[in-house]
């Protein structure tokens, strides 16, 4: 088997963004949390909140612990899903690009291994948290994607092995959730 690069390996994973409770992300240790859009809190391409993500994202906020979004989304619609949950934004962020991950550790005032990026990708949410040195979270895509279906189609398939491998990681660890260990600088 094709060794699979630790970059991609989140430190977390969970099923669903709003699976997700105030007392996971304080065992996280960190001091803010960062949100994708498409397929971690909306569905593709939409506004439309996967779940009870949009209650979700109001009780992370009201226990105090701040979130905003990090998304590559278009900065029309990223910007209607910011003004629905009342959340700053920064859109077409180009993940795995680091610069987006700097630019929310600024809009924070935080460094950004003291916050959590929560998305959907393998490729570009993970690869892009664990390249900038903050905490990664992986979640599974609510469905799959119709837009780009074949960029997607693809994508998704590459993810396969590296999902596969972050199952089984899960399971060694013994806690639910935790796929690495969060090294600290
Ligand atoms: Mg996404």
């Amino acid at each position: 088997m094709k060794r699979i690069d630790d970059i991609l390996i989140p430190h977390y994973h969970y099923e669903r963004a709003d699976k997700i409770s105030v007392q996971d992300i304080l065992s996280w240790e960190v001091k803010a949390v960062a949100v994708d859009i498409d397929n971690t809190i909306c569905y593709d391409a939409t506004t439309k909140f996967i779940g009870d993500c949009e209650k979700w994202i109001s009780n992370v906020k009201q226990s105090g612990i701040p979130i905003v979004i990090l998304s590559n989304a278009t900065t029309g619609r990223a910007n209607r899903v910011a003004k629905k949950t009342g959340l700053r934004c920064i859109s077409m962020a180009n993940k795995p690009a680091t610069d987006g991950f700097f630019k929310i550790a600024e809009m924070l005032d935080l460094k950004v291994e003291e916050i959590a990026f929560i998305g959907d990708q393998v490729f570009s949410d993970v690869k892009g948290a664990n390249t900038a040195g903050g905490v990664s979270v992986l979640v599974d895509p609510a469905k799959t994607e119709l837009s780009f279906y074949f960029f997607y189609k693809y994508r998704r398939m590459k993810e396969k092995p590296v999902r596969r491998l972050i199952a089984e990681l899960e399971k060694q660890t013994g806690v639910p959730h935790k796929v690495k260990e969060v090294v600290k600088k």
